[in-house]
């Protein structure tokens, strides 16, 4: 072992179960893929301002958990601990928007960081697959994303997941709420730092999970009651449009999300097999950020998926995805000579798209076997010298045992007709 450990909160993907997180990323991105969302790549830190602005300066994730530090030159960044006020810069700073064709629906996939307390399910390096619907106000738009999230688990063959749905209102109706909340909240027995909250972003403290103070919520003003006719028709719409497609969902009338930029549509999937930290994805309508951040109007709607989260689930449920053997063909020589010869055949192979892999470091038979074996491989070659001798390679077959010998030149066109 060396003398470094990963970063307290952080872990590392190892193969072979790596293979389940690029499953899960792929899962998730494959219905996007096929609804007009083109894959967009940001910088894994921004200026920090772009978070406090965007994501609220009164936010744990801005005032608690960003890591911020200066560079050399003076400009103070931050890794970025979310990805949608990222790609929403990047959107008005290309002029996506002014391409005409709006919504701008963009995906992304990566890391993201934040300084939060580990445990099972929280790290401070964590992974998402997100989606951004940019300058369209449609509650289709918003079904469509709700559909697109619960398609990719679906197909993940995930079950044990709720999805909680509420609206929180726009800005007509909000800040009426917002202001009989507050009211409610001053008569509670809050402690000091709760009591600040409530100031600043009041519709948060409805999120504190202490028993304590959710005791004390049960007879909270509700915003479903203080939506106007406009937030009421637009969200009666998005659950009539989710419902025809088949989506199962519960009204969560006080779902509120850790982010200041939600408008209207608010959502979350949370699954039940995974104690405190059950959410494993949410999003939400967002259509003040572009301004927060400097842009026009433009309303929009996104989520992301928590894909260490989703890996979780998966194996909550016992779920076993279904992630096929990547290499296909396995060579072992055995002499200087044939190491020559089938090295270069493993790179012809290679070349037409056949798996393949090579059995390195002189190893004798017994030993490449066995990492032949390992390597999940259909078919091993096998190249001795007295085969070499005879112009050919022993074939054999993983799975029946049954070796036949083939001519060297015939391996490619042997192996590309038996792999199909
Ligand atoms: P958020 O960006 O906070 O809305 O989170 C969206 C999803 O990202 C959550 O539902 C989780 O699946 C995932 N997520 C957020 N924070 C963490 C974390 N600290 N560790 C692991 N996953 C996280």
């Amino acid at each position: 072992m060396s003398t470094f450990k990963a970063p307290k909160g952080t872990y590392d993907l190892l193969p072979p179960d790596s293979a389940k997180f690029l499953a899960v990323r792929e899962a998730i991105a494959a219905p996007l893929r096929n609804s007009g969302y083109g894959y967009i790549e940001t910088p894994g830190f921004e200026n920090v301002e772009l978070f406090a602005r965007g994501v609220g300066e009164s936010t744990d994730i801005v005032t608690k958990e960003m890591y911020v530090f200066e560079t050399k030159g003076g400009d103070r960044l931050a890794l970025r601990p979310e990805t949608t006020a990222p790609v929403l810069r990047a959107v008005l700073e290309a002029n996506l928007h002014k391409a005409g064709n709006l919504p701008v629906k963009v995906w992304y996939s990566g890391s993201q960081y934040r300084y939060e307390r580990p445990q099972k399910g929280r790290y401070r390096h964590f992974s998402q697959v997100g989606a951004e619907a940019i300058g369209a106000e449609d509650p289709a738009l918003d079904a469509e994303l709700i559909i697109l999230a619960d398609q990719s688990y679906r197909a993940l063959g995930l079950q044990n997941f709720r999805i909680l749905l509420n609206s929180l209102g726009d800005k007509e109706c909000r800040p009426v709420y917002r202001a009989a909340l507050q009211d409610f909240l001053r008569g509670l027995d809050l402690d000091e730092e709760t009591l600040r909250r409530a100031d600043i972003n009041p519709l948060r403290v409805l999120d504190d999970k202490r028993p304590e103070v959710q005791k004390q919520l049960t007879d909270a003003p509700l915003l479903r009651d203080y939506l106007c006719d406009a937030c009421k028709a637009y969200h009666e719409e998005v659950r009539q449009l989710i419902t025809a497609a088949g989506v199962v969902f519960e009204d969560d009338p006080k779902l509120v999300r850790g982010l200041d930029y939600y408008t209207r549509t608010t959502f979350e999937f949370v699954h039940d097999g995974l104690g405190s930290q059950s959410a494993v994805g949410g999003g939400g309508r967002y259509d003040g950020l572009s301004e927060m951040i400097g842009g026009p109007a433009l309303p929009s709607v996104g989520w992301a998926l928590g894909v260490d989260r989703t890996v979780l689930a998966l194996e909550a449920e016992g779920i076993e995805l279904d992630i096929p053997s990547v290499t296909s063909v396995f060579a072992v020589p055995l002499g200087e000579e044939a190491r020559r010869v089938l090295f270069s055949k493993v790179t012809e192979l290679r070349k037409n798209g056949v798996a393949a892999d090579f059995s390195y470091g002189g190893k004798g038979l017994k030993a490449a076997m066995k990492a032949a074996h390992r390597s999940g491989a259909r078919y091993a070659l096998v190249l001795g010298e007295r085969d070499l001798a005879e112009g050919v390679v022993q074939l054999k077959d993983m799975e029946s045992g049954e070796q036949i010998a083939i001519g060297v030149n015939e391996i490619v066109a042997e192996l590309e007709s038996r792999l199909g």
